[in-house]
């Protein structure tokens, strides 16, 4: 039960009282040592929550539940958008699965800070795989299966894996690719050498397995099963990496104690949901939202999560949402795009179960909402997230007696407990400016950014007074204290809800011997609500002029056709500022 019934008399609690309000918060977590201290400053500058405090995340996700009378209850159910296979996985199941799995890591050599690289697409053996590492003290680096071959070996290179893991194939709709070019390409390429490879075999296309290196996974689940290890609070669960303007992806790290409790607080505070209860997120697992709220949240209260693999249609969801009862949905507004399409051939969703559905990663159009409120006839709600942060920034809160106020729900809701935004205009007087968040961040935020094989403070989000962090979002806040998002202050463009940099693919098409400059900018798409768009100038020196489909096929190459390049214009310069900075806005309106 929550002790507030309004949203000002929660957020005021961890304003005013944060030790007391993030204590008590981690009484929904079953610690090895309870924790005495909430927060406390790093060497480093950065913080660490609960540094005194010791637990296991795989036991507070899974082992716990059936402790306490779960283990019946369905804790995984995952659909296959590809294959139309569907199964269902009790918590009883899991915790099986997840030791033996976590006994055959240990096998294979994996211990307690090694980092183990999952690359597969939503399946029930990502979660176990990503359990099972949290079990024994791993740290999981999971990336999404659409990446090509040069992409995985920088991130085989920056976190240098002990063990790879990664499925036979994945799916592009209903076409299976399989996933040995992909990995022997990244592994040839990477300086780095993991010690195995382990492999889900899928029907639809087997992997002939290497010996020595390659190892069935579904054997290893039969190890010796590995009890829970005793970890810090502070001790790094996973690494994600995400793109920024730096031009190569980051990897942002996620400490244990601090993700539990945040997780756990927001599926009741926000998602108004309780042990049993069934969560469903489209979410890809190889993004932050599959991470957050396909698997740990969901779990970590005892919840019934439901996990697709590749785009639901309108038909699957409501199907799924249906058949589980499902409680909470969680998608994207391109998901949801795609439903629309779809739904003028369907009579509209009856989902009694169903309490809200909540939206984020990608601006949300009201028309798109209200569809989606006319079809469902529930509360649909935009929420404002990042990578970095692993839960929503801005908020509506579902779980408070207070009914959320109309007014607010088409924007992105008001702050979370414990995230305190603020404006810095780029116009001195402005209302709008670039967002920036108080440190210290709350529990549940990067616990820092993976560099030289260590967690360190994340410099490049600090302002130079080194009190906030820069969201790199710009937006305004308003006096009842909504914020409003206005998009990207850096060239980050978001496809699909997914996030690239521009700069990461200007570095690509860069490296084409035949081009001079090259600027790309993200672009509106129907679907997908952006696509970059490449305005590339050719060397003059250069006989043979590039062309676009070698710039297309190059960018595929290196980060995988998801990023969905196709429009190249070949110009005879870029604009630039005085200093000889490429104004990418100016190509916008161009
Ligand atoms: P990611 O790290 O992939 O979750 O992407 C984070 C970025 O997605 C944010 O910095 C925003 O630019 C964008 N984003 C996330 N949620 C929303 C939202 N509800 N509305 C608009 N943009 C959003």
């Amino acid at each position: 039960m929550l002790p507030w019934t309004t949203y000002e008399a929660m957020y005021d609690a961890a304003l005013n009282r944060p030790e007391k309000f993030w204590l008590a918060a981690a009484q929904r977590v079953t610690w090895k040592q309870p924790p005495v201290t909430a927060c406390r400053t790093r060497a480093d500058g950065w913080h660490d929550w609960f540094p005194d405090a010791t637990l296991n995340t795989c036991y507070n996700a899974v082992d716990r539940h059936v402790e306490n009378g779960r283990g019946g209850q369905a804790a995984l159910i995952w659909h296959s958008c590809a294959t139309r296979e569907r199964r269902v996985v009790t918590y009883r199941e899991l915790q099986g699965k997840v030791a033996g799995f976590a006994g055959g890591l240990r096998s294979l050599g994996v211990e307690k800070g090694d980092r183990v690289l999952i690359v597969m697409p939503t399946m029930i053996e990502t979660a176990i795989a990503m359990l099972a590492c949290a079990r024994i003290g791993a740290v999981h680096v999971v990336v999404f299966a659409g990446y090509a071959g040069p992409e995985l070996a920088r991130r085989i290179d920056d976190v240098a894996p002990k063990v790879i893991i990664t499925a036979s194939c994945s799916f592009q709709g209903q076409t299976a690719i399989p996933s040995a070019p992909a990995l022997n390409e990244a592994l040839a390429e990477a300086a780095h050498r993991p010690q195995a490879c382990v492999i889900v075999q899928r029907k639809a296309c087997p992997a002939s397995l290497l010996p020595v290196r390659d190892h069935d996974f579904h054997m290893l689940e039969h190890f010796a099963p590995a009890e829970p290890v005793t970890l810090r609070s502070e001790d790094p669960l996973y690494i994600l990496h995400t793109s920024g303007t730096t031009g190569h992806a980051k990897g942002i790290a996620r400490d244990n104690g601090g993700h539990a409790v945040a997780l756990a607080l927001s599926m009741e505070l926000i998602y108004g949901c309780k042990p049993g209860d069934t969560f469903f997120t489209t979410s890809d697992l190889g993004w932050v939202v599959g991470h957050s709220y396909g698997v740990y949240a969901p779990l970590i209260s005892g919840c019934t999560s439901v996990i697709v693999e590749g785009g639901a249609s309108a038909s699957a969801v409501h199907a799924l949402c249906h058949e589980h009862e499902v409680k909470c949905l969680f998608t994207t507004p391109t998901q949801m795009r795609l439903m629309r399409q779809e739904s003028r051939h369907l009579s509209g969703a009856i989902l009694p179960a169903l309490a809200c559905i909540f939206v984020a990663g990608e601006y949300a159009d009201p028309t798109l909402l209200d569809w989606a409120r006319s079809y469902f006839r529930k509360p649909v709600v935009n929420h404002w997230w990042q990578t970095e942060t692993g839960w929503s920034i801005t908020a509506h809160f579902f779980g408070l007696a207070e009914r959320e106020p109309v007014a607010l729900m088409n924007d992105i809701g008001r702050p979370a407990p414990g995230f305190r935004p603020a404006i810095v205009p780029s116009i001195p007087g402005e209302r709008c400016g670039e967002i920036v968040l108080s440190l210290p961040l709350p529990p549940g935020c990067l616990a820092g950014v993976w560099k030289d094989r260590t967690i360190r403070a994340p410099a490049a989000y600090l302002d130079e007074t080194c009190r906030y962090y820069r969201a790199f979002d710009e937006g305004m806040i308003e006096a009842n204290r909504a914020v409003h998002m206005l998009g990207r202050s850096d060239d980050v463009i978001k496809v699909a809800g997914r996030r690239i940099s521009g700069v990461q693919i200007e570095k690509i098409i860069a490296s084409h011997p035949a081009v001079h400059a090259c600027a790309v900018v993200a672009t509106p798409d129907e679907l997908r609500g952006q696509r970059p768009v490449a305005y590339v100038v050719p060397d003059p020196e250069v006989e043979c002029a590039p062309s676009a489909e070698e710039i297309v096929a190059r960018v595929n190459e290196v980060l995988g056709r998801w990023i969905g390049l196709k429009e190249v214009h070949f110009v005879s310069h870029l604009p630039t500022t005085v200093s000889g900075k490429i104004t990418r806005k100016r190509l916008l309106v161009s």
